[in-house]
């Protein structure tokens, strides 16, 4: 029935089934295998770039079918390389959603460019109506961020960037394998941002990330960027970063790509109960999108107390996230105020992500949905 020996002890002790919002220990307890890769990779002394991060790229590039993919240290440097090989800086602005992780706006700080915020639309993501009156002389460029797993209207938002000659980069961190009208997120922007930190869809055992890019001489840079801006081992061309995937992540990571179709489609069915289940206040998909559901997120007023509820029974729940970036203290220098992105404050009030992860057992949704409908119902 329930699989996990520690849930099992936990429910033992204390009479409730504990539900952990995420699944870090239990996700590698099919990877034996791991072990004997890392053996080999530990006896060939390749540590740097080298063969597993080339077939990690490779097979990356295949399942997103772009032209190429480069491994880097974290999502969060994909974003950061990606804004430099396009040469985005000082006097540069950039547009993307206030509701996103940090790293995205920190990534844009970090090129010296200003962030301009969107507000988005019932799906968490970017509301392309808006983008267009934030458009000013400065700006370079617009980062939608599939939130959640679910692809932002990239069809609507690369007509408006090609109309106004903006880059688009994709922040995919949430979302590989999601399609917008059957093609991979990631695919679609001058390049798409990956992580595979620990709590993503694909993961590894530390920090690492992944660009994607279909042009040639973005590749060719961001190769540079990532290694010291390094033509070879002697001669800098730009100066740059050490930013290198670490060999002994690629190695996981190319172990675990082969499960990623069936986990995400995994995260779907159980997203498909839920959304049969819970009926209000879940996410209704639009005619365009095939979402991964890296996060599920229902809604409700008095969210704080629904969370404290649902703890109490032992199903442990996140806010993705309680404060929107234009009104954490490091942003105050941007002169944003309360009530600026309505939708997206509106939202941090009312979120709240319950646990979704392809380990769940039938018992265990069924456990959650039951305490949630007794709370909404009672
Ligand atoms: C996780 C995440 C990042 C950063 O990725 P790291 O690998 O943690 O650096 C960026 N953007 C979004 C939307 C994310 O969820």
């Amino acid at each position: 029935m329930i699989k996990h020996n520690y849930l099992i002890k936990q429910y033992e002790k204390t009479g409730k089934l504990r539900i952990n919002h995420n699944y870090l220990r239990e996700q590698f307890s099919d990877f034996r295998k791991i072990f004997e890769d890392l053996e080999k990779l530990i006896q060939d002394g390749d540590y740097t770039l080298g063969k597993p991060v080339n077939e990690f790229e490779k097979n990356f590039s295949k399942m997103i079918n772009v032209k190429y993919a480069i491994g880097v240290n974290s999502g969060t440097d994909a974003l950061t390389l990606s804004l430099k090989a396009l040469d985005v800086g000082y006097g540069n602005e950039v547009i993307t959603t206030p509701n996103t992780f940090i790293a995205t706006v920190g990534a844009i700080v970090d090129s010296g460019a200003k962030p301009i915020f969107v507000d988005v639309r019932e799906d968490y993501n970017i509301n392309p109506d808006l983008i267009e009156e934030k458009i000013t002389e400065m700006t370079r460029a617009i980062i939608p961020v599939h939130l959640t797993g679910r692809p932002a209207d990239l069809g609507s938002i690369i007509k408006i960037a090609d109309k106004h000659n903006l880059y688009v980069i994709e922040d995919a961190a949430q979302a590989i394998g999601a399609k917008y009208k059957g093609q991979k997120v990631g695919s679609f922007g001058i390049t798409g941002c990956f992580s595979l930190h620990p709590l993503k869809n694909l993961n590894v055992i530390g920090d690492a990330g992944v660009i994607t890019t279909n042009d040639h001489r973005i590749y060719d840079k961001l190769l540079k960027l990532r290694n010291h801006g390094l033509r070879d081992r002697d001669v800098c061309d730009c100066f740059g970063y050490n930013s290198r995937m670490d060999a002994i992540h690629a190695a996981i990571a190319n172990l675990k790509l082969k499960y990623i179709d069936k986990w995400n489609k995994r995260h779907r069915e159980i997203a498909s109960f839920y959304i049969e289940n819970l009926k209000e206040s879940v996410p209704v998909e639009r005619d365009y999108e095939e979402p991964v559901y890296h996060r599920f997120i229902i809604r409700h007023s008095i969210r704080n107390e629904l969370q404290e509820y649902l703890l109490k029974e032992g199903i442990e729940t996140k806010v993705h996230y309680p404060i929107p970036i234009h009104l954490q203290p490091a942003a105050k220098y941007l002169g944003y105020k309360k009530g600026d992105f309505p939708i997206a404050e509106e939202q941090a009030n009312t979120i709240l992500s319950i646990p979704l992860y392809p380990q769940l057992t039938i018992e265990q949704l069924d456990f959650i949905v039951n305490k949630i409908r007794n709370f909404v119902y009672k």
